[in-house]
């Protein structure tokens, strides 16, 4: 191992339980999947949990809301498998309506202690503008909002949902970490450039999502960090990450 790579903020020493909580599926793709790939290639274990399944998100216009949901969980698994991830959740909520309700953040503190993750992964709820092009969807701003909240302070407080000690003994649960992804105020930055081919290939695997495949694949390849030069290519994923004490 480099001096490089022992001092990288993912250089944990052991493997980790890592559960990613994100709005749709190609989410964890779009926003974080080099990282991920990188993780599962170092040897952590990687769950993902989608809040809804993307029933909105179909260029064909007479596709029904239950045939879409099947071809997006579909190719969600598909890509998940190219990242390595041991298992893919759907809570099949409905696309474009999600609010950080009570009940979901009870459902999101279910899954965490059921998985009982080391480290979890969502995005930022504050990222609201990127520059003068682009809003960010309200799904990943309230997925971002109540996965935080679930985490702090009701995960790993009993008085919290108690029910789910209760009927479902499902005891609370405290993590280590949490990397907040798609975020405009990063702290970490960690370069992927050994899985970005990884993440392509995954994220082509949301066919339904991408457009033409080759113009997909070159728009990706375009996205290189600041610091490639003409010889070398580079590729970062940014995150805003916590560590509790
Ligand atoms: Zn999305």
């Amino acid at each position: 191992m480099s001096a490089d790579e022992a001092n990288a903020p993912d250089a944990w020493e052991k493997p980790q339980r890592i559960l990613v909580i994100l709005a749709h599926p190609d989410d964890p793709e779009f926003f974080c999947g080099a990282t991920l790939a990188r993780w599962a290639r170092a040897g952590h274990e990687i769950h993902y949990l989608l809040l809804t399944s993307g029933d909105k998100g179909f260029q064909d216009a007479t596709a029904t809301a239950e045939h879409i949901c099947k071809v997006r969980q579909a190719e969600q698994n598909a890509a998940a498998a190219v990242i390595g991830v041991k298992s893919v959740r759907f809570l099949d909520l409905e696309d474009g309506y999600l609010v950080p309700s009570i009940d979901l953040r009870r459902q999101i503190v279910r899954v965490i202690r059921q998985l009982k993750p080391d480290i979890l992964v969502t995005c930022d709820p504050t990222h609201l503008y990127a520059g003068d092009y682009y809003i960010n969807h309200p799904d990943h701003r309230y997925a971002g909002q109540v996965v935080l909240d679930a985490v702090f302070p009701a995960a790993d407080n009993s008085f919290f949902f108690p029910e789910l000690i209760k009927d479902e003994g499902l005891l609370p649960h405290k993590l280590s970490e949490v990397w907040v992804s798609l975020t405009g105020n990063p702290t970490v930055t960690l370069d992927v450039t050994n899985t970005w081919e990884i993440k392509i290939r995954a994220l082509k695997e949301h066919k339904s999502q991408i457009g033409d495949p080759k113009e997909f694949e070159e728009r990706m390849r375009a996205r290189k960090s600041e610091k490639s030069t003409e010889e070398n290519e580079y590729y970062e994923e940014k995150f805003r990450v916590i560590k509790f004490r």
